[in-house]
């Protein structure tokens, strides 16, 4: 049986990384300390027979006595830019030192290592839609750097494994994703304008709304995932994974309140700093390499995560 290793087991995204590779017959090991994730995430998968869970912070040492693992995913981040600015620190060691011991695992065990990292590589890109090539434009000393530039680091040091170990390293750098799962409090656009939808209060656009954001159905983003790890031709790539359907934020708020019903008014506040105007990614590398694309559209997405939230606030 196969065994994966994923970080950040009880986030958004890690625990349906966890439901679907138990779906696929994986022997699943989820790591997490819960410092933006919840156990409720993982709460029901507690008494499955090929998943076991460790509380641990990865950025401490960790030893497994597992025969082998066959695949790393490193997910383990927080992730919304409310969650990294309130623990700038720990999103700074989690991408480098826990980078590097989720790193010397794969290395101990030859396994694939998978990296999450982000479209925030690329700062606010001043090429769109942004290529997997673009450089990127990240101010380093800005706030949002604590995220931007350890994710960058995260990517360096794992080419880094890739070339000078022969390590099977794939990166991805994820887009905009959302769904069931997410925090009401998350403070990422999509559970904060659909929670403020649904409880009649303001939706607050920041800046004029005219900044664009490209949004990833959380299925769509695990299924490319999951394609990306079983491939065989991967080995030291980077891909972008995210849907290129681009909204701007003001669009985005008048289709929550539209789908929800809501009499919710709009108010403007302030931009956060560096806050990128656009983003698209180019998909046309993971599309051929893994014949994988989007399925579910924004207003499809928009109402299945509506339906979660009415359950969960
Ligand atoms: P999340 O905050 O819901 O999940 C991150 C998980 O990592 C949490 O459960 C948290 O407790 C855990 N974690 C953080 N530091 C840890 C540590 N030191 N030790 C153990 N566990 C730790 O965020 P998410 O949206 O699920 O994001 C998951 C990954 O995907 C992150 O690496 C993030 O950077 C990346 N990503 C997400 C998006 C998105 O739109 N959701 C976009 C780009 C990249
Ligand atoms: N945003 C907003 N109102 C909110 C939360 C976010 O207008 O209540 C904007 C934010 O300024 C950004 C976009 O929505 O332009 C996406 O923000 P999010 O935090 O979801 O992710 P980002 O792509 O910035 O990491």
């Amino acid at each position: 049986m196969k065994q994966v290793l994923i970080s950040g087991a009880a986030g958004f995204i890690g625990s349906h990384l966890c439901d679907k590779f138990l779906e696929e017959g994986f022997y699943v090991v989820g790591l997490d300390n819960f410092i933006t994730g919840s156990p409720k995430n993982i709460e029901h998968l507690l008494e499955r027979k090929k998943f076991e869970f460790i509380k641990h912070d990865i950025t401490l040492p960790i030893k497994f006595h597992s025969k082998k693992i066959d695949l790393v995913l490193h997910f383990a981040c927080p992730a919304s830019p409310v969650d990294y600015l309130k623990f700038p620190l720990e999103t700074m060691k989690v991408n480098s030192i826990g980078t590097l011991n989720m790193l010397e695992i794969a290395k101990k065990y030859n396994s694939k290592y998978i990296f999450a990292s982000t479209s925030e590589v690329y700062g606010d890109p001043t090429v769109h839609p942004q290529t997997e090539s673009y450089l990127g434009n990240v101010n380093p000393v800005g706030p949002r750097s604590v995220y931007d530039e350890s994710k960058r680091f995260s990517e360096a040091i794992s080419m880094s494994y890739f070339r000078e170990y022969g390590l099977d390293t794939r990166i991805i750098r994820i887009f905009n994703t959302y769904g069931p799962r997410m925090k009401a409090n998350d403070g990422r656009v999509v559970p904060n304008f659909i929670t403020q939808a649904l409880n009649m209060d303001n939706i607050t656009v920041y800046g004029n709304g005219n900044q664009t954001r490209s949004f990833c159905y959380i299925s769509d983003l695990i299924d490319g995932i999951f394609k990306i790890t079983s491939a065989d031709n991967l080995k030291g790539e980077i891909m972008n994974l995210g849907n290129p359907e681009e909204y701007n934020i003001l669009d985005l708020a008048k289709i929550i309140i539209e789908k929800t019903s809501s009499k919710s008014q709009i108010i403007f506040k302030a931009l956060p700093e560096d806050d990128p105007k656009q983003r698209c990614p180019e998909i046309t590398k993971i599309k051929k390499l893994t014949k994988w694309q989007p399925e579910t559209s924004l207003k499809e997405g928009i109402d299945l995560t509506i339906d979660y939230f009415k359950n969960h606030i």
